[in-house]
């Protein structure tokens, strides 16, 4: 057995999860209390009279192949977001255990900490490059039950050194979690850390279809962990979690035409943020243009305030960092069409 659920809630352990209705499509359903028939205009293909199937076995298999993974390993939730909640939830007794998450960073983390009444303990990133201080977070980490590490990192856009990602999560291996957030990995070369799951029974990587795939709407984030840990989370995670709305678009949006899209769109964005960081950086009102492996950019202006107005007087909306920890005057530009980036950059550039 994965030592690690030693970590998890005892009251999770020994709870008698919800008894969803059988899911037999050989047999017709007279069980589960649904009209048999379909409300007006339904042309979906399953029926939305119908309760969908939990973890659909089909989306489950797309997500194993997309990311090249066992699907035992998978648990498909409604985006990242439902998965870093349910993780949070499992492991962490409210008013005692606590997370570990390194500022500046993803905010939902702190956010589902907080819902659930645990700790939250925070290690900044370095300031030099906004690097993992991996001493620190080992150190730090005796008390969490749950380490949050994004890369590449959001908002500031860099990757995390895969040897200190690895190192982290092997000096844990029995104490806590290491949950690596890939959002953005396919705007990079580097290969999914979910490789290494065999030999690090704590790691937990969490992949989205909301940021290269474009189908956030959608709401599909795909947690990757031992069998154990998905066995886990499947016990607490709300009845007949995914839409059949979303288990029919994600099947059909998914397939070998939009991965090359994909694939051909990641290449646009990734040339229009070198193109973007060059003009920027010879700005005026920039102090400095970080380095990024994501679809956006992290820019320190003299006046944040300023160029915010800019962007918004060209009828455009950028994030404002401004007053976050360690990101004084810093705005999150998402790289947008060439048009919008130009639009973008000639309002940025007007004096
Ligand atoms: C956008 C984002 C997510 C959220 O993904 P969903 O699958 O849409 O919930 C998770 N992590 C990071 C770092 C993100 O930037």
């Amino acid at each position: 057995m994965n030592p690690i659920l030693a970590l998890a809630r005892p009251d999770i352990l020994e709870l008698q999860p919800y008894q969803h209705a059988a899911w037999d499509p050989s047999l017709e359903r007279m069980h589960a209390n649904e009209m048999p028939w379909r409300a007006q205009g339904d042309n979906s293909a399953a029926g939305l009279n119908r309760y969908p199937e939990p973890q659909p076995h089909s989306l489950v298999e797309r997500m194993a192949t997309l990311y090249d993974v066992p699907p035992g390993n998978v648990l498909v939730g409604r985006g990242s977001d439902e998965a870093i909640d349910l993780l949070v939830r499992a492991f962490c007794r409210a008013g005692e255990d606590s997370v570990l998450i390194t500022p500046p960073t993803f905010g939902f983390y702190k956010v589902a900490a907080r819902i659930q009444g645990a700790g939250v303990i925070e290690v900044p990133l370095l300031q030099e490059a906004f690097a993992l201080d991996v001493p620190a977070v080992i150190e730090a980490a005796n008390v969490a039950k749950i380490v949050f590490l994004c890369s590449p990192n959001n908002p500031t856009g860099n990757l995390l050194d895969e040897a200190a990602l690895l190192r982290v999560g092997r000096e844990l291996a029995d104490r806590a979690l290491v949950c690596v957030d890939e959002a953005y990995l396919e705007f990079t070369n580097r290969p999914s850390l979910a490789g290494r799951l065999d030999a690090l029974p704590n790691l937990v990587v969490l992949r989205t279809l909301s940021k290269a795939y474009a189908l956030a709407g959608t709401r599909l984030g795909t947690l990757i962990a031992s069998e154990e840990v998905v066995g886990l989370l499947k016990r607490i995670i709300p009845p007949y979690a995914i839409p059949a709305s979303t288990i029919e678009q994600v099947l059909a949006l998914t397939e070998a035409p939009q991965r090359a899209m994909a694939a051909a769109r990641i290449r646009t964005v990734v040339e229009e943020r070198g193109r973007a960081a060059a003009r920027l950086s010879r700005m005026d009102c920039v102090v400095r243009v970080h380095a990024s492996d994501a679809n956006f950019l992290l820019v320190e202006f003299h006046d944040a305030g300023r160029a915010l107005e800019a962007g918004k007087a060209a009828g455009l909306l950028v994030r404002d960092f401004s007053r976050a920890p360690g990101l004084a005057n810093c705005l999150r530009i998402s790289i947008g069409t060439p048009a919008q980036n130009e639009r973008l950059l000639a309002a940025l550039e007007r004096p």
